[in-house]
């Protein structure tokens, strides 16, 4: 064996050279590109004219950790509601910037609804959307005067689905003019790129400031969209919107996600995330912001919530008991985090191990900061707690999820309240 000579390098790529776009609302600024961490957001999918569902939901994906959230704005009620659940949002103290996400009619609201423009502290514009033929540049230099007008930052966020059909044509019969022309994928992946950018460039001779522009050019397949971001970003130093368009529902939906997110954050691209869950019937909106956190936390770019490391379980577990442990103390530390973030810094940095049985358990238990090893069929009904690598105490019978939540609490309480008065004097 050759002996150990060099470094094992671990870490993303460095991250790709951008501008900054600030997106402001009050005191609350959330910075985008740059060295700013990459941020997570999220879509409501309430009627938005239904001032309280959206606020509630807003308030939900605010909660859950959503940095701005996106509302559409598709009619005068839509419109017209906008100022009501900014109010309302005041009012429950939810200072979430949001975004409003505009088609085909964006400059006729943004001009009859002052106070919607207003209240919005960014404006999505799809360039395939905002008109067709003459009346395209005209309509989108509008709502860019808007955007001038009222001080907002705009993402220009193309979509494969809604592609500009004339730029497509446009670049067709380039590629057609061509020696060796390009395959259609290609003509597609310049046809989004071209897009974005080319709508960038006018949105600055109308007057827009270059970092109030963010891209995006969202596809729905995951080697698409690595592809066309990596070509996005070499070609521009506009900050850059990652989400993969209608990424599907349940296990499918978060694992394209994650492939394609996984890979481009690894190379440094990427300055915000948007995760395009399908909720099932019933689902909670909220997963998309949780799918987005783990992502950028498992992958190490960001903290924020304490991560609960749990083996898979096997032959030698066979109750359900360890897997409601896990689950509970996830839930419970997560329902804790809008709180306890104020409350007791740093305690996103923790590490909960819940493991099965004494072949990992002990060991795994060891390296987190609080781990409990659940007895494994045939082992003494015991289930030694370690904390900060030492044996702590054994919990035995019917109240051991309880009171290892109680311990749980006490390590934060101790650990990280100290930090929070240190923070404060
Ligand atoms: S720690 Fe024990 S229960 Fe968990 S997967 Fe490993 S052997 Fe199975």
């Amino acid at each position: 064996m050759k002996p150990f000579l060099s470094e094992i390098a671990s870490g993303p790529l460095a991250r790709r050279s951008s501008r900054t776009a600030k997106i402001v609302y009050g005191k609350k600024e959330v910075l985008i590109g740059g060295n700013a961490p990459v941020v997570v957001q999220s879509m409501t999918n309430t009627d938005t004219a239904d001032v309280i569902g959206t606020a509630i939901q807003i308030k939900d994906l605010a909660r859950a950790g959503s940095e701005l959230v996106r509302i559409t704005v598709n009619n005068q009620e839509a419109a017209a509601a906008v100022p009501a659940i900014r109010e309302q949002l005041d009012r429950m103290g939810v200072d979430v910037p949001l975004i409003g996400d505009f088609h085909y009619n964006g400059h006729i609201l943004l001009r009859d609804y002052p106070e919607c423009a207003q209240a919005l502290s960014k404006y999505r514009i799809n360039p395939g959307n905002v008109g067709q033929g003459a009346k395209r540049d005209t309509q989108f230099a509008q709502m860019i005067e808007m955007a001038c007008r009222y001080d907002k930052p705009v993402r220009i966020g193309v979509n494969w689905g809604s592609l500009d059909q004339d730029l497509l044509a446009r670049i067709m019969d380039e590629n057609a003019s061509l020696a060796d022309p390009r395959t259609a994928q290609s003509v597609m992946y310049q046809a989004l790129i071209t897009s974005a950018i080319e709508n960038a460039q006018r949105a600055e001779e109308l007057g827009l400031g270059s970092d109030k522009i963010i891209l995006s050019c969202k596809v729905s397949g995951v080697q698409d969209l690595i592809a066309v971001y990596r070509e996005l970003s070499a070609r521009c130093d506009y900050p850059l919107h990652l989400g993969l368009t209608e990424a599907g529902m349940g296990s499918k939906g978060i694992v394209a996600s994650t492939a394609a997110m996984g890979v481009l954050l690894q190379e440094g691209i990427g300055d915000t995330i948007r995760i395009s869950l399908t909720p099932e019937p019933g689902g909670d909106r909220c997963r998309e912001v949780i799918v987005g956190q783990e992502i950028l936390q498992t992958m190490g770019l960001r903290k924020f919530t304490p991560m609960v490391i749990a083996c898979p379980g096997c032959g030698r577990t066979t109750s359900t008991v360890f897997q409601e442990l896990a689950d509970d103390i996830q839930t419970f530390l997560r329902d804790q985090m809008p709180v306890w973030k104020k409350q007791y810094p740093g305690v996103e940095n923790m590490n909960v191990a819940v493991m099965g049985c004494i072949v990992n358990g002990p060991g795994e238990s060891k390296h987190a900061n609080i781990g409990i090893s659940l007895p494994g069929t045939g082992e003494s009904p015991a289930a030694p707690v370690f904390i900060d690598g030492t044996k702590a105490m054994t919990l035995r019978g019917d109240r051991i999820a309880e009171e290892f939540q109680a311990i749980v609490l006490d390590y934060v309480q101790k650990r990280y309240g100290s930090a929070a008065e240190v923070e404060s004097n």
